[in-house]
């Protein structure tokens, strides 16, 4: 069943979830966005006034977070913790670091690792995130590595951003993924990095239209859809 779900890994702001949601309905599959439980224990940190760094501190709270993840009838992704909807919540730059920060920690990946692998095997999915072609769904039918210029990412996530009334500027949201990225690839455990086998799409100079013809281009190529 596995080969064929598609792993989309790739730096923040590469257009991973744009890009796999509308995939995800032309193909049939399931949408599963890795990050958002990322943010949720991140989100569940920050408010417990923890430093995100440690990892004593956060493992011992792993227990009592269960993020719960569940679709709405438009099929879209939702995120729960204790009940209470979070989805829009851990957006939030500032939930962006701390998910960057808990996510080097190897009790937390060990945490999150079944939830994923869960989905993985009970449905055809697109799912994104950083390790997804390296660890999580190592025998996906295609795995694709998704990414673009840093100025380009910085950019559409700042109009993302902006779009949903989030003040900042272009330079700080450039700033704070470089950051992040630099954690993400320099950690220990599953560093964000393109999988041996994985096809490397850079989306720098194309517009979300092409970039999406590329992408379904790449899948009917590889899985016959
Ligand atoms: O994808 P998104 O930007 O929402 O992910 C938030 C953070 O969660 C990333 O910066 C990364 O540190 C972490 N993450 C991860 N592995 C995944 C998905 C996300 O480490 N599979």
């Amino acid at each position: 069943m596995e080969n064929k779900s598609i792993a989309l890994d790739g730096p923040a702001g590469a257009g991973k979830s744009t890009l796999s949601k509308m995939a995800s309905k032309r193909f049939g599959l399931i949408y599963v966005d890795t990050g958002a439980l990322y943010r949720c224990v991140g989100l569940y940190v920050l408010r417990k006034g923890v430093e995100p760094r440690d990892e004593a501190s956060v493992k011992a709270l792993l227990p009592e977070i269960s993020p719960v993840m569940k679709y709405d009838d438009d099929g879209v992704q939702r995120m729960y913790l204790g009940g209470e909807d979070v989805t829009e919540e851990i957006r939030m730059p500032e939930v962006s670091s701390y998910a960057s920060d808990v996510s080097a920690l190897p009790p937390v990946r060990e945490y999150l690792l079944s939830q994923q692998r869960r989905m993985a095997e009970e449905y055809d999915v697109i799912m994104d995130g950083r390790d997804i072609g390296t660890v999580i769904m190592p025998k996906a039918g295609l795995k694709v590595f998704l990414t673009a210029e840093p100025e380009v990412r910085a950019r559409r996530r700042y109009l993302e951003l902006r779009e949903k009334g989030i003040g900042t500027t272009p330079e700080k949201v450039l700033e704070e993924m470089a950051q992040r990225d630099k954690n993400d690839s320099e950690r220990d455990v599953a560093p964000l990095r393109a999988a041996d086998d994985a096809v490397i799409l850079d989306t720098t100079n194309m517009d979300l239209g092409e970039s999406f013809e590329a992408l379904c281009a790449l899948i009917s190529g590889r899985l016959g859809a």
